[in-house]
């Protein structure tokens, strides 16, 4: 008997069929699998009644069927709700669940930490520690999914959470085919958001996949200057860089790159940022979302007033870019953008 184990949700189809093969499992089991655990949540192998008691028993001997458990969490004011999850080797990471009707989406972890360093950013002073297996990226969504069962699941993921999505690739690009299985999640490329700060050689490799789902790249200042003092990455690749590889992004009819601008006070929030932003994004199918600086101990920048936000926003409007103002969400438990890091972090 082989006992060797695996991680059930760290597995694609095809991965998954050559395991079973080799267990001496017909390849349909497969599609059971995955709806019992996808689908319908069950974890529990003695549940999944069209499976035979022989391969409950081998598959229980085999598979660990879940890779994280939700180890609090807590909800703020406007409904959002931010968890702490526990991972196998005892490593927390955050996921934030934010309510926006009809929509539900969470935004999900994809490493322990970051080594990208952004200067406003709470998550980078944990510094990297490790990448999440494509099973714990999933298992973030099971988990809160059984939470909210059977009144409600979640319509949306944003790769947003602790970690730079492009830094592990591999296994953000597994759970984005996973979660979209039809007889898995169903997720489409609609409700798929990968955020990055701007690995461009990643962008470059990524080729059609970027078709998998859409594409959210933080920038937050249009001249090399202060992107390089905000994010350290630009001196890797700077911002002509950036767009000339948005520039090549293929996209579906209508459908746009979105750029995150977070506002900083006397950083990159004048009027001559603003209009730099309009040079820069102009030739692109773009979109920008504002997000007002969440003010976080620690960390030495500040929310610029109202009327210098709106004012940025107008400029951008009256330039016919599309710029909304993202308010934030669960301020009030530190599950803003750019809150997020767990009690290891110094
Ligand atoms: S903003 Fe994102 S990429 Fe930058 S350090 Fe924080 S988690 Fe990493």
């Amino acid at each position: 008997m082989n006992h060797q184990t695996y991680h059930l949700k760290d597995y694609t189809r095809e991965e998954l069929v050559h395991i079973l093969k080799q267990m001496g499992e017909p390849h349909f089991r497969v599609t059971q699998l995955f709806k019992w655990i996808y689908q319908k949540g069950v974890t529990d192998f003695s549940r999944m009644t069209d499976i035979s008691k022989i391969s409950q028993r081998k598959f229980d001997a085999t598979f660990i069927p879940s890779s994280v458990r939700i180890e609090t969490w807590k909800t703020g004011r406007d409904g959002t709700t931010k968890y702490l999850f526990r991972l196998s080797d005892g490593r927390d990471v955050e996921g934030v669940l934010i309510p926006d009707p009809p929509r539900l989406t969470l935004c999900v972890s994809t490493q322990v930490g970051c080594r990208m360093n952004c200067a406003f950013c709470k998550t980078a002073r944990m510094g990297w520690v490790r990448n999440l297996r494509t099973g714990e990226i999933l298992d973030q969504v099971c988990q809160v999914n059984a939470l909210l069962r059977p009144q409600r699941r979640i319509t949306n993921i944003v790769f947003m959470g602790m970690g730079e999505p492009l830094d592990n690739l591999e296994n953000t690009l597994k759970a984005i085919e996973i979660l979209g299985y039809s007889d898995g999640l169903q997720f489409s490329h609609r409700r798929l958001t990968v955020s990055t700060c701007g690995l461009v050689n990643k962008l470059v490799s990524l080729g059609d996949e970027t078709r998998r789902f859409r594409l959210a790249v933080s920038l937050n200042a249009a001249d090399n200057d202060t992107r390089s003092r905000l994010m350290p990455i630009n001196r890797q690749f700077p911002i002509e860089e950036l767009i000339s590889v948005c520039r090549r992004i293929s996209l579906r009819n209508r459908e746009r790159i979105t750029f995150e601008y977070v506002l900083l006070k006397g950083i990159n929030d004048r009027p001559k940022d603003a209009m730099m932003l309009v040079k820069l994004l102009s030739p692109l199918k773009a979109k920008v979302n504002l997000i007002p600086f969440n003010e976080t101990e620690g960390i030495p920048f500040h929310r610029p007033d109202r009327s210098t936000i709106l004012k940025f926003q107008e400029i951008l409007v009256h330039a016919h870019l599309t710029a909304m103002i993202r308010e934030s969400r669960g301020d009030d438990i530190s599950a803003a953008c750019g809150q997020l890091a767990t009690a290891s972090c110094s």
